[in-house]
């Protein structure tokens, strides 16, 4: 069986305890406008340009059997991406690494021969693996033989999910994972509609069915100016997770602007919008209504 995957990140100390491996999966059910990977979010791959690293030599535009790319009257490499259809020779003929293909296909053994490199990492820190994207249960199958492999090779597992999927799958892979990192954006569900394109009705149902079981989860919000730092809504999201009882960990994960290089990187800042990064001042101010509402509260995941 192989996935679709856009990175393996190593030493991770964000998604989970410890040292971890981030394996990064493409594919996503919801479209955040602030995403902080929006590579990511299609399931499918996709070419990204890096302007800073292009030496200008032009071996792309030789290189690509569709006349897809050529140099505007500065000389800066231009993608045609209504005509390229993806083949990646210009990636390859790239010495600098200014063009590249985000999205490989994987065998499970590759991302499990991969990860297994840093078992004594994992081992001294209580650290693992957390299967992230995207969300990771947008190639359900895939996720769940990494899940399998994972175990039976004794190492730990999270999973980071933004808690959209249907028809058990959530539960299924839930059960097999040690932990889950489940995002929330925001209570109001006209709000989470217009800057997430979903509905958050499901979502919450299904944080509301897991917090029910036996994994443990820790709940992770992306702060957004405009969005989801309202009073509000961190008192709206307070009530709904101390009704859970069992959720006792929150991650704040403060907006940042990368996202939308990264979008522009890839032809796709119009799907993206930039928000204003939150002061440290208002950053503190919702940590501390959660710590007062009595969760650990850990910044950046
Ligand atoms: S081959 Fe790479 S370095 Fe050369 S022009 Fe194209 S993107 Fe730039
Ligand atoms: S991926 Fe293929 S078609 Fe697209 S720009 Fe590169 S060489 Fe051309």
């Amino acid at each position: 069986m192989t996935g679709r995957v856009f990175d393996i990140k190593r030493y991770s100390i964000h998604d989970g305890p410890g040292i971890r491996t981030t394996v990064f999966l493409k594919g996503c059910a919801l479209r955040c406008l602030w995403c902080h990977n929006p590579e990511s979010v299609e399931a499918g791959p996709e070419l990204m340009h890096w302007p800073a690293r292009c030496s200008r030599c032009y071996a792309c535009i030789k290189a690509c059997p569709k006349a897809a790319i050529s140099k505007d009257a500065a000389g800066a490499v231009v993608i045609d991406r209504r005509t390229c259809d993806l083949c990646g020779e210009c990636a390859e003929a790239c010495l600098y690494d200014a063009m590249q293909m985000v999205g490989r296909d994987m065998s499970v053994e590759d991302v499990l021969s991969e990860v297994e490199k840093d078992r004594v990492f994992y081992e001294q820190s209580g650290g693992g693996i957390t299967l992230s994207g995207g969300d990771p249960f947008v190639q359900a199958a895939f996720a769940e033989a990494l899940l399998d492999g994972c175990r039976e090779r004794g190492m730990r597992t999270a999973v980071d999910t933004a808690g959209l999927s249907q028809n058990g799958v959530l539960d299924r892979l839930a059960a097999k994972a040690d932990l889950i990192l489940y995002d929330l954006k925001c209570m109001d569900d006209t709000r989470h509609r217009e800057f997430t394109g979903v509905s958050n009705a499901p979502i919450l149902d299904n944080l509301r069915r897991l917090a029910a079981g036996r994994t443990e989860i820790w709940a992770r919000i992306p702060l957004v100016l405009g969005v989801n730092d309202d009073d509000d809504n961190i008192r709206r999201t307070i009530a709904f997770l101390s009704s859970l009882k069992t959720i006792r960990r929150v991650g704040i994960l403060p907006y940042h602007s990368g996202g939308l290089e990264k979008a522009r990187r890839i032809g796709r800042e119009s799907h993206f919008r930039k928000f204003e990064t939150p002061s440290e001042g208002r950053i503190a101010a919702v940590e501390a209504a959660f710590r007062e509402a009595g969760f650990e509260v850990r910044r950046g995941g």
